[in-house]
């Protein structure tokens, strides 16, 4: 038997291990099933090179509660360690680790609630445990091991019996955690960390129906058998290659992800790059109009099929945090704050990426299929309209498929709008301009009025829309944005003024002043309209900078934060 003292300055490292991981507490699991795993897929790596000449077989990890004992184990089937490796790896760098991570972030992530994304790997057990051990055979042809910590920098390091390779981990926990002993407990942990390790995880045991014997007799009872309850997919979609998926698989793995979420999503965006940082993925559009669940399920972060988080900010482009999904790369660093985050060179090309993505699939979306996509675009245009306003690199790119819906229910890319309006509908100066709606309804006499003069009429009718309008209107020097309503429709030159008022111009004067002189001014003006029966005989209008100013201090002015967005469905 060996006993020893841990070699670490700090007298004693539990206190503070509680202490500055305590808002995770739960995370002790996802860390040693990680470790579970990645012992088992070292072992499979080994094997592969013919480094272990160790059958590998269809090892799986066990996690176990026995709630008399107090105790829970995580078991594996991996490389094991020698008590040599355990002195190395558990005893020393383990603990120098914790010493370093403590000594440098004690003072700037205690409160960020982010310490405990960084984990302590092994030495989490000790947040809820008040004793560990550690039972491990080594594929190598060794003696197994066995390491017991009461929490006290003090171990004992014994031989141990253990015939089956691999590493049994057993917390006997705290009092303070016996919530960890609760099946239900246990099981939610199991689903929100490790749903799509690479490594089935079998947590208890279920009944599973015999297939029906051939010469079953009539009065047949299905028959059942216990079955490993394994609780993860290893191999969840984002993993595979998207030529090996189907639409359907898609969808599946959606509902795998979300199961309370019962609609279908629009459409998805495989993510896959190698260089010059890892990240996969899949990201969903869902239909935002009828999407409640929206700011509950959130995109998903793993690495290495690990759920990390699923606040993404900083990593996902701002607007795209209402997609949905899951990305997965080791290369971003969680291990500091948030800021730092932002600073980091490999989160900001990351996000570059993922907006070029939805942009190039948003672009091949729109040309493959424009009907299709003309169908979506009521679910996705606020997304695409807040990206097109917060995102540079997206609005380069969102001309080939930004859309402008017209009162009569057709769609039209800014380049076709131009095309469209610029013999008919320009201002003295030839300025294009383009009409647009805010309200079908509210507005339907200027509409009417307006497309009976053989204006085109676009329905902008989103939240932002004032905000958008000003960026096109800034980026195209030679176009103008005028409500149906506002005062200079008047003034646009068209080119045949076909239709004729059935006034005369007498009846016109008169009717004009006793208009004007129950309106308002100078907020509004009457205009005499030349029109045909089915349109009102006169308008009422407000000029075009007035309405905007009020529209623009409405939404808030300006950019707007995050803060905003959910008044915006
Ligand atoms: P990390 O996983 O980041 O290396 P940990 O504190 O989680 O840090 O684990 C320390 C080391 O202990 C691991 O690198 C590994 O060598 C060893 N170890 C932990 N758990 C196991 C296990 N189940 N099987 C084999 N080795 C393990
Ligand atoms: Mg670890």
């Amino acid at each position: 038997m060996t006993t020893g003292k841990i070699n670490v300055s700090v007298e004693n490292i539990f206190p503070l291990i509680k202490k500055f991981l305590y808002s995770d507490h739960e995370i002790f699991l996802r860390e040693l099933v990680s470790n579970a795993t990645d012992a088992t897929l070292k072992l499979k790596h080994l094997t592969s090179i013919g480094e272990a000449s160790v059958e590998y077989g269809q090892p799986k990890i066990e996690v176990k509660i026995d709630k008399e004992g107090k105790k829970l184990h995580i078991i594996d089937e991996g490389i094991g360690m020698t008590a040599e490796e355990v002195e190395r790896y558990i005893n020393q760098v383990a603990f120098s680790g914790a010493e370093e991570f403590l000594d440098k972030y004690k003072d700037s992530a205690k409160d960020t609630g982010i310490i405990g994304h960084f984990g302590l790997g092994f030495y989490s057990a000790f947040m809820v445990a008040d004793k560990v051990e550690i039972i491990t055979k080594s594929y190598k042809d060794e003696p197994a091991a066995h390491w017991t910590c009461d929490g006290s920098p003090e171990f004992t390091l014994v031989a141990s019996d253990k015939q089956t390779r691999g590493t049994e981990i057993i917390l006997h926990i705290a009092e303070d955690s016996v919530e960890f002993l609760e099946e239900s407990k246990i099981k939610g942990l199991l689903n929100k960390y490790n749903k799509f390790m690479p490594i089935p995880i079998k947590f208890g045991t279920r009944k599973e129906a015999l297939p029906k014997p051939e010469d079953a007799p009539e009065d047949y009872q299905t028959e059942y058998q216990e079955v490993d309850n394994i609780v993860n997919n290893p191999t969840p979609a984002w993993t595979k290659q998207p030529a090996d998926l189907t639409d359907e698989d898609y969808k599946n793995f959606y509902r795998e992800l979300y199961p309370m979420q019962f609609d279908e999503p629009l459409f998805n965006i495989h993510l896959n790059v190698d260089y010059p940082f890892n990240l996969t993925g899949i990201l969903y559009f869902p239909k935002l109009a009828a999407d409640l669940q929206i700011q509950k399920d959130k995109i998903q972060l793993y690495q290495n099929q690990v759920f990390v988080t699923d606040n993404v900010e900083g990593i996902v482009p701002e607007f795209l945090t209402m997609l949905k999904g899951v990305i997965d790369s080791p290369d971003i660093p969680l291990n500091v704050s948030r800021s730092y985050l932002q600073a980091d060179g490999n989160v900001k090309k990351i996000s570059n990426y993922i907006t070029r993505k939805v942009a190039d699939k948003l672009k091949s979306l729109f040309t493959e299929n424009r009907e299709d996509f003309e169908k979506k675009w009521n679910d996705i245009k606020i997304v695409l309209e807040y990206g097109m306003l917060s995102e540079p690199k997206f609005y380069e790119k969102a001309g080939a498929f930004m859309l402008y819906p017209t009162v009569n229910d057709t769609f039209l890319t800014l380049d076709e709008l131009k095309e469209k309006i610029k013999d008919a509908q320009t201002d003295k100066d030839g300025k294009l301009i383009a009409l647009y709606a805010a309200n079908k309804d509210a507005q339907h006499q200027y509409i009417e009025a307006a497309t009976a003069k053989g204006y085109e009429v676009l329905l902008l009718d989103s939240p932002i829309v004032a905000h958008l309008i000003q960026k096109l209107e800034s980026d195209n020097e030679n176009l103008s944005f005028v409500r149906v309503d506002a005062d200079h429709i008047d003034n646009l030159i068209k080119k045949d003024d076909t239709v004729i008022s059935k006034l005369s111009d007498e009846q016109q004067e008169k009717l004009k002043t006793v208009v004007e002189e129950i309106v308002p001014k100078p907020t509004y003006t009457v205009q005499l309209e030349a029109m045909d029966s089915s349109a009102a005989p006169f308008i009422i209008t407000q000029p075009e900078f007035m309405r905007r100013m009020k529209e623009m201090s409405a939404t808030g002015g300006g950019m707007f934060g995050m803060g905003s967005m959910p008044e915006m469905y």
